[in-house]
């Protein structure tokens, strides 16, 4: 047909030393974008060398998240600069469209390339790990990143709730379908942690019920055939919710916080 033909995929090929971790979930809302900039943040904070990949068609939150909202990666000859960020490199789908307020509606072959261009034209030199926050569900963009990358390991969020965690199961299910591994579950929103006004003792509540992420866990480690274990339980915490809305996620600005230990723990064990 002609043109330049594709580059390859670094991080598909046999030898490459990139950790890839596909953030996954069930249905929107439930925090995956949040736990993936987060968890990209704790990594660097370790030393490592992150790249951070917002294939999100339809919230590309993860530069706001970030305080990068209005960044435009720069281009050095036929390469695509990611954005340098708090010690991250990050591109996202959100940065590739002509306008910003322009809606992200690519299917099939568009959306296709559009991740092709993200893995192999983006300029990400020597990475340790490199994290890509995927679109709730189990859509174009799942089955597309999971021909591309079945090297790639899975990790699912969920919340405690039921209804969530059968959703969640089925990314997970997807998941392994295109030969992925699933790493593991992060329960997010686990609980919310108050202090008695009168007694000074911490109380636990249990906002969204309870068990989400064990159900998930269980149901994939019995239909997947290896363990697939609950990582993480993050509780709810205002300064989450804030440190992403004011471009200063929660582990650097909060790391004392039960909710940032627990990302961090998370980055630990990965
Ligand atoms: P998703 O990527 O699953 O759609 P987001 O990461 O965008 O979810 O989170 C949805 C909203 O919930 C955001 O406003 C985020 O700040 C908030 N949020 C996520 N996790 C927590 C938490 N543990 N505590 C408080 N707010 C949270």
């Amino acid at each position: 047909k002609g043109g330049t033909p594709e580059r390859e995929i670094p991080f598909a090929q046999p030898g490459s030393l990139t950790k890839v971790i596909a953030v996954a979930s069930g249905k929107g809302g439930v925090g995956k974008s949040s736990v993936t900039v987060n968890l990209a943040l704790a990594l660097a904070r370790r030393g490592h060398m992150v790249g951070l990949l917002d294939a999100d068609i339809y919230g590309h939150s993860v530069p706001a998240m970030l305080g990068v909202g209005d960044a435009k990666p720069t281009a050095v000859e036929d390469m695509i600069m990611p954005v340098p960020t708090q010690g991250l490199k990050v591109i996202s789908i959100g940065m590739l469209k002509p306008r910003r307020d322009q809606v992200v509606a690519w299917r099939g072959p568009i959306l296709d390339r559009a991740l092709t261009q993200m893995l192999s034209d983006v300029y990400w030199g020597d990475l340790d790990y490199l994290l890509l926050d995927l679109p709730p569900g189990t859509g174009d963009v799942a089955i597309s990143l999971g021909q591309k990358l079945p090297n790639a390991e899975v990790l699912v969020v969920t919340t405690p709730q039921q209804a969530a965690a059968e959703v969640a199961e089925r990314a997970g299910t997807m998941a392994s379908m295109m030969n992925q591994r699933v790493i593991g579950v992060v329960e997010n929103m686990a609980y919310l942690e108050t202090t008695c006004a009168h007694c000074g003792e911490l109380e636990r509540h249990d906002v969204f019920g309870s068990g989400g992420g064990e159900t998930v866990s269980d149901a994939l480690t019995s239909r997947l055939g290896y363990r697939v274990p609950v990582l993480a339980e993050i509780p709810l915490d205002p300064r989450l919710r804030a440190g992403g809305d004011e471009g200063s996620p929660i582990v650097v600005d909060a790391p004392e916080t039960t909710a940032a230990k627990a990302l961090l723990d998370l980055a630990d064990g990965i």
